[in-house]
């Protein structure tokens, strides 16, 4: 009988995956992706819908590419539970399927138990965090609208590792993009639980000091510890309490919830899934591979949407060859190129390449590779778009 991989998550990573294990096996080996949402929503350019140059719709794809053009079966529910030891997951509608090999790629769960009060204020729709794009990302896009000019957005920052090192500068430079224009007395505090910005810190305080001048202001070392979603203030371990007319709050991150109730997160105090990144299978249980943010990253190694879809491959070509009977070596390389929107159309990039290293049976970055841009430019954004088109075709058509 045929093989079959099961990927939980149609993401960055996990659509990559189903699209390169059909192209790798001849189409010989069946896939089902199992993903609760109808389409998908790309985090990466989601900042730009909350500065309000760009619209959801112009961020958000189909799936139906992966079924028409690769004949992946693409089941719209979400896996409830997975039994590593019988090998089957079981589906939030009740369905159970078994694999010979699981693709396990949900991305974050965002620990709201780890800021008093989050969790009701972000019920309540009063503290958004907007890092899942979709409904989310237009509602804090509505918040800010809705706020008079003079007002102050706030953004709280959790202690790396977190998903996307410079996403949260680049939302603060997208909101005082929209504030320089539509409402300029407003401000933009950036509260950072970190020493210093953990992405192209120079870059970005460069922009804030010159083209946010009076608009944005950074602090590091504010740990959020609690909130008060209808006062819209945000408390520290150390510092002075802060007020906010738009609270932004991003809490501490782990891997996505089905791979922790899996049992997958044996990593940093049960954050993060250990990976045996040669082929990106668990090292909590057999023939089940883990992509993405949900993984114990190596060092250097971004949360990003580009190491997600790379990690894809490499588990994907590694799972088929072993279900296809053939010899496997491989020496992977991986690279990485994060884009930053400080405007509407003005990028900075930072790149790296990382090799895996089989001494240490990890990957490091390779010694003079990558880069980072000297200014922000047009033409990066030129850039920066066709990285985000190219990818998404890579990983949905
Ligand atoms: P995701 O892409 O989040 O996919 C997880 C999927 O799993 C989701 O579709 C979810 O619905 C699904 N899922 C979860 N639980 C279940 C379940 N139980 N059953 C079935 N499905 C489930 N990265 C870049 O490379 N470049 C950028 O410019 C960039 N900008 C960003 C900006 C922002 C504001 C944010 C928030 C992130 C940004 N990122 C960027 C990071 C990038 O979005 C993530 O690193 C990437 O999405 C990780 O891929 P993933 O497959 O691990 O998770």
């Amino acid at each position: 009988s045929r093989a079959r991989v099961v990927v939980v998550g149609g993401g960055y990573g996990g659509t990559t995956a189903a699209k390169y294990v059909r192209l790798l096996s001849d189409h010989k080996i069946d896939v089902v992706l199992i993903e609760p949402n109808e389409a998908f929503v790309s985090c990466p350019i989601s900042n730009l819908v909350v500065g309000g140059s760009r619209q959801l719709g112009e961020i958000t794809l189909p799936y139906t590419g992966l079924a028409r053009h690769h004949g992946v079966t693409v089941v719209r529910d979400s896996a409830r539970a997975v039994d590593t030891s019988r090998k089957t997951v079981t589906l939030a509608g009740g369905a159970t399927i078994g694999y010979d090999k699981l693709v396990m790629s949900p991305g974050v769960d965002l620990m709201f138990d780890t800021v008093e009060g989050l969790q009701a204020a972000h019920a309540g729709g009063t503290v958004l965090h907007a890092w899942k794009a979709g409904p989310e990302t237009v509602a804090l896009r509505r918040q800010l609208q809705a706020m008079p000019d003079g007002g102050v957005f706030a953004i709280t920052i959790p202690e790396a590792p977190y998903r996307c090192p410079p996403g949260p500068y680049e939302r603060a430079c997208q909101v005082a993009w929209y504030f320089k224009n539509a409402k300029p007395r407003s401000k933009v505090l950036v509260l950072d639980a970190n020493a210093d910005v953990t992405s192209k810190a120079a870059l970005f305080r460069k922009v804030w000091a010159e083209q946010y001048k009076d608009i944005v202001e950074y602090r590091p070392q504010h740990k959020a510890t609690a909130v008060d979603g209808r006062k819209g203030v945000v408390r520290f371990e150390v510092q002075d309490d802060e007020k906010a007319d738009v609270l932004n709050v991003l809490p501490s991150m782990r891997a996505g919830l089905v791979a922790v109730q899996a049992g997958l997160n044996n990593q940093a105090n049960s954050r993060w899934c250990g990976v045996d990144y040669l082929t990106f299978e668990s090292t909590a249980a057999k023939d089940v591979h883990v992509l993405g943010d949900s993984i114990q990253i190596a060092p250097a190694m971004p949360k990003s949407g580009h190491m997600a879809n790379s990690h894809a491959k490499v588990a994907a070509a590694a799972l088929v060859a072993r279900l296809s009977g053939w010899e496997l070596n491989p020496a992977p390389m991986l690279n990485n190129t994060c884009y930053s929107f400080v405007d509407d159309r003005n990028v900075v990039h930072v790149a790296s390449v990382h090799e895996y290293v089989a001494a240490e049976k990890t990957f490091k970055t390779v010694a003079g590779s990558g880069g980072l841009s000297t200014a922000p430019s047009e033409l990066e954004g030129v850039y920066a778009w066709n990285w985000a088109r190219n990818i998404w075709a890579d990983s949905l058509a």
